[in-house]
């Protein structure tokens, strides 16, 4: 059979001409754009789709299962419709398992697809009539599916799952009665995830049940085969304890399928019907595609749980090491106080007079003691970081003030290494609305750091401002950070190098607690840094 060839129009959008043209070529035939829309159909496709004509045009060819074409030739019609080539090809429709003749024809921007049954070559009407018929069948079977997988989509607990199956399959099946149950660890219970259509009390006696109870479901998972049984008759002989059970409740035929989670047969889904009925072959298809997609759904489902649970652990745990460590910088703090108390009193002679060597020694107390505290704060800090305890309270403050408050801290540490340390205020006077306290810990920080990896060289602390932004800089010449490192040192307790770090002491809090207090203020800190070169650590902070 030669393919029809359309010579494309000069104007573009629907045109009768084109229509009749289309209605004139035998078989079922569907007119795409560039974009796989759906712009012509002749009246054998619309009959075949079962829906109206306006519901086609401008809808995706692929949404409608029965007038698409074969997945299977996704890639050749794809060159054909890049590539402007006409093609034909024996093939079976994918839903209705029908064997066609499709022909794939260039049509304006898109294609024109051509199917004509391979049965009769030319669609006689009375064939056609049964392929319709197939069809409607066909794309009622899809949809239905098509639904059942939008409404699970959103299910994420295990009862949501069983309960959203159910609710589809029964109407779609004609059921009235159905649950889902799942195999304990142990493979010996069964435990009911959801059921629909049993009374109450039925209910309360099944929902955990030995494995070997005399029902179906222990079949089912130890063959891993579904079970369909016509009429209570067939049921009656082989489960004779369940069968009172189902007649007393008006149900008679059954069918279960296998619910696999992991590669494992893991429970079963039931349908229970009020009458007898013999399930054709589409149906026993159709009732394990739903199962199929059951235990999809629960898989993820069982993933998801899973994975809320180990970031709930996390979690707990974290909250722990927070508890733990505020708890404990308080109570270092108390007796740190009391020895800084005894140093003063002894050092003003209160106990009696102190000798120079009494003092010095009493200096070096106060000095690590004073050091101590400055851990302590700083944990105490985190911990309050960490768990959103930390809070602000901002007054206006000149930014200057901040500066040479910050340098005379450090200023002894710089000197005592014979560094210099400048501050560099902005060049007109400006005053800051932040927490003083904040923002003047950040900045001792920095600076601390600056001079614990600086060996030679200088400290620069400078700020500038504009319109919407003040820009704080510290700036060393010292060991400089390797670009691999440059977001890892913000992490806490890290340090670049372990060996260099516990030389120069530290705790590896310092810049985690900077960026989370400055963070807090509204700002970002950033750092840019060369090896052997220097640092330098950027505050921005808005106006
Ligand atoms: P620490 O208590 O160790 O100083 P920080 O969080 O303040 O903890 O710093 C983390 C690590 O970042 C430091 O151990 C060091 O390796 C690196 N670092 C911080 N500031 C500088 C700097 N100015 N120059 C070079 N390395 C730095």
């Amino acid at each position: 059979m030669s393919s029809p060839v359309l010579q494309p129009r000069a104007s573009h959008g629907a045109s009768s001409g084109t229509d009749e043209l289309i209605e004139s070529l035998p078989g079922v035939i569907c007119v795409v754009d560039g974009d796989w829309r759906i712009t012509a159909v002749n009246r054998r496709a619309v009959e075949l789709a079962g829906c109206a004509r306006g519901e086609l045009l401008g809808a995706r060819i692929w949404d409608f299962p029965v007038l698409a074409p074969n997945p299977a030739l996704w890639g050749e019609l794809q060159q054909a419709m890049s590539r402007r080539t006409p093609f034909v090809r024996q093939v079976e429709a994918s839903t209705l398992g029908i064997p066609l003749e499709l022909h794939v024809m260039p049509h304006r921007d898109g294609l024109l697809l051509q199917a004509l049954e391979r049965a009769t070559p030319h669609g006689g009407d009375e064939h056609h009539a049964t392929v319709v018929r197939l069809a409607r069948g066909a794309e009622t079977r899809a949809r239905t599916l098509q639904s059942l997988t939008a409404a699970l989509s959103g299910a994420l607990a295990e009862e949501e799952v069983s309960a959203v199956v159910l609710r589809q399959a029964l109407p779609a099946f004609g059921a009235t009665a159905g649950d889902v149950v799942l195999l304990s660890e142990d493979r010996q219970e069964f435990r009911a995830l959801c059921w629909v259509g049993y009374p109450e009390d039925l209910i309360r006696e099944w929902m955990h049940y030995p494995l070997e109870s005399g029902t179906p479901g222990r079949d089912i998972v130890q063959t891993g085969e579904p079970l369909f049984f016509s009429s209570i008759t067939v049921i009656e002989e082989r489960y004779p304890r369940l069968a009172p059970i189902l007649r007393a409740n008006a149900l008679s035929a059954y069918a279960g399928m296998p619910i696999v989670l992991g590669g494992r047969v893991s429970g079963v889904v039931s349908f229970n019907f009020p009458a007898a009925r013999e399930f054709t072959e589409e149906d026993r298809a159709m009732l394990l595609a739903f199962a199929a997609q059951c235990a999809l759904a629960l898989e993820r489902a069982q993933l998801f749980n899973a994975e809320q649970r180990a970031r709930a652990e996390a979690e707990a745990a974290n909250q722990a090491k927070t508890d733990f460590l505020a708890v404990m910088s308080h109570e270092l703090r108390t007796p740190l106080t009391a020895i800084l108390g005894y140093e003063e009193l002894l050092a003003d002679g209160v106990s009696g007079p102190v000798n120079d060597a009494q003092h010095l020694q009493l200096e070096r107390i106060k000095v690590s003691a004073m050091h101590l505290l400055q851990l302590i704060d700083e944990l105490l800090t985190f911990s309050r970081l960490e768990s959103d305890d930390e809070r602000c309270e901002s007054t206006p403050i000149a930014l200057a003030t901040i500066l040479d408050e910050s340098v005379a801290l450090i200023t002894p540490l710089a000197a005592a290494r014979r560094l210099t340390l400048a501050a560099t205020p902005p060049a007109q006077p400006y005053t800051l609305f932040t927490d003083p306290a904040k923002l003047r810990q950040v900045l001792v920080n920095l600076l601390s750091n600056a001079v614990k990896f600086t060996e030679r060289g200088r400290i620069d602390l400078t700020a500038s401002c504009d319109d919407d932004t003040v820009r704080i800089d510290v700036r060393d010449t010292g060991i400089g950070i390797a670009q691999e490192y440059l977001d890892r040192i913000f992490e806490p307790f890290w340090q670049v190098e372990r060996r260099t770090t516990r030389r120069a002491g530290g705790t590896g809090l310092g810049l985690s607690v900077s960026r989370g207090l400055v963070n807090l203020l509204g700002g970002t800190l950033t750092v840019e840094s060369e090896v052997g070169v220097g640092s330098v650590f950027t505050i921005l902070l808005p106006t």
